[in-house]
């Protein structure tokens, strides 16, 4: 079977992850990306994907499981009338094709039969290593899109506010709840992650009162984080919020109530009020370094 691949960014390691993963189809990987100078168009870079597959005869076209290799997949699936598998972990060939997908944040997997053609499916990040991307032939090509594909562009990108580590890289994260108590609040979660090289996170309740951007969202349906440890500061430790810092090593939590559930996954724990905490810490990290 001929698979048609979407690569975000040709290095990007989950692009990769997306090749090994479309290789349990058949040999015929073909991995694809888009001009880097062309602005990022979902509904653009979909039509140009369903034509590439049909030129191709390709029985499937992957995506990796990231907000944009699942919004060009939906469109794709859109255009096609066809379903759309996101975020599977493995893929059985066949008549239909089985998936085991995750779901709920990685709390649930579904094993599930996929009837539909071509197969659109996403891998789930980290659930297969990546394959160098050097080692296949990966053909870059510019979106030719009518009018109407070409409504949504990104036209301008805004550098992050957690100046310069990002957090999905960061090796610390110091992420506030709505403990913090307000977008000021944040001045002392700042300060802590700066005097440890680190990225400012948040829970979606500081997102949804306004007090950070949706960038700076950890969980579900923020970015996942994998740092070498995760400081917890006013977050209750919902499920939605644990499913994108379990990768953390440790996990320190900073609540005045000890039931939290948090704790249920803390490797530290600080059983008081951040806004003393967190000043400590970072007083004593200052006499440390003298
Ligand atoms: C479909 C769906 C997707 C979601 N996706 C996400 C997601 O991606 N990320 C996410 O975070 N949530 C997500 N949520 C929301 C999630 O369910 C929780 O509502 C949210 O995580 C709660 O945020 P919080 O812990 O900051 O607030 P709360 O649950 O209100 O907890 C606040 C905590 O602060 C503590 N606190 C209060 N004062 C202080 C103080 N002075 N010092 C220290 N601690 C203090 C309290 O004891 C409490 O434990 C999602 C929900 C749904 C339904």
């Amino acid at each position: 079977m001929t698979t048609v691949v979407f690569l975000e960014a040709a290095a990007d390691e989950l692009s990769q992850q997306a090749v090994t993963f479309a290789a349990s189809l058949g040999d015929d990987v073909q991995p694809i990306a888009f001009d880097p100078s062309e602005g990022y168009a979902p509904a653009a870079w979909a039509q140009t994907l369903v034509e590439l597959a049909q030129q191709r005869g390709a029985g499937a076209v992957v995506a990796p499981g990231t907000d944009r290799g699942n919004e060009v997949l939906a469109h794709i699936a859109a255009k096609l009338d066809q379903p759309m598998s996101a975020n599977c972990m493995t893929v059985t060939p066949g008549d239909p094709a089985t998936v085991v997908r995750m779901r709920w944040g990685g709390s649930l997997l579904e094993e599930a039969r996929v009837h539909g053609s071509p197969l659109l499916l996403s891998a789930a990040p980290h659930a297969v290593a990546a394959a160098p991307v050097s080692d296949v032939e990966v053909v870059t090509v510019s979106a030719s899109a009518s009018e109407a594909d070409s409504v949504v562009r990104v036209s301008e990108t805004i550098p992050a506010s957690t100046a310069g580590v990002s957090l999905a890289d960061a090796d610390v994260v110091v992420s506030g709840g709505r403990g913090v108590g307000s977008a000021e609040g944040f001045a002392i979660i700042e300060e802590l992650a700066a005097l440890l090289g680190g990225a400012v996170g948040c829970s979606r309740a500081v997102t949804s009162a306004g007090w950070r951007p949706h960038s700076d969202q950890v969980g579900q349906t923020g970015t996942k984080v994998s740092p070498e440890i995760y400081i917890a500061c006013g977050i209750s430790g919902a499920t939605q919020h644990m499913a994108g810092c379990k990768g953390a090593k440790r996990l320190l939590a900073i609540n005045p109530d000890g039931e939290a559930s948090i704790f249920a996954s803390a490797d530290y724990a600080v059983i008081g009020d951040l806004h003393e905490v967190v000043p400590a810490i970072s007083s004593e990290i200052r006499k440390v370094r003298g």
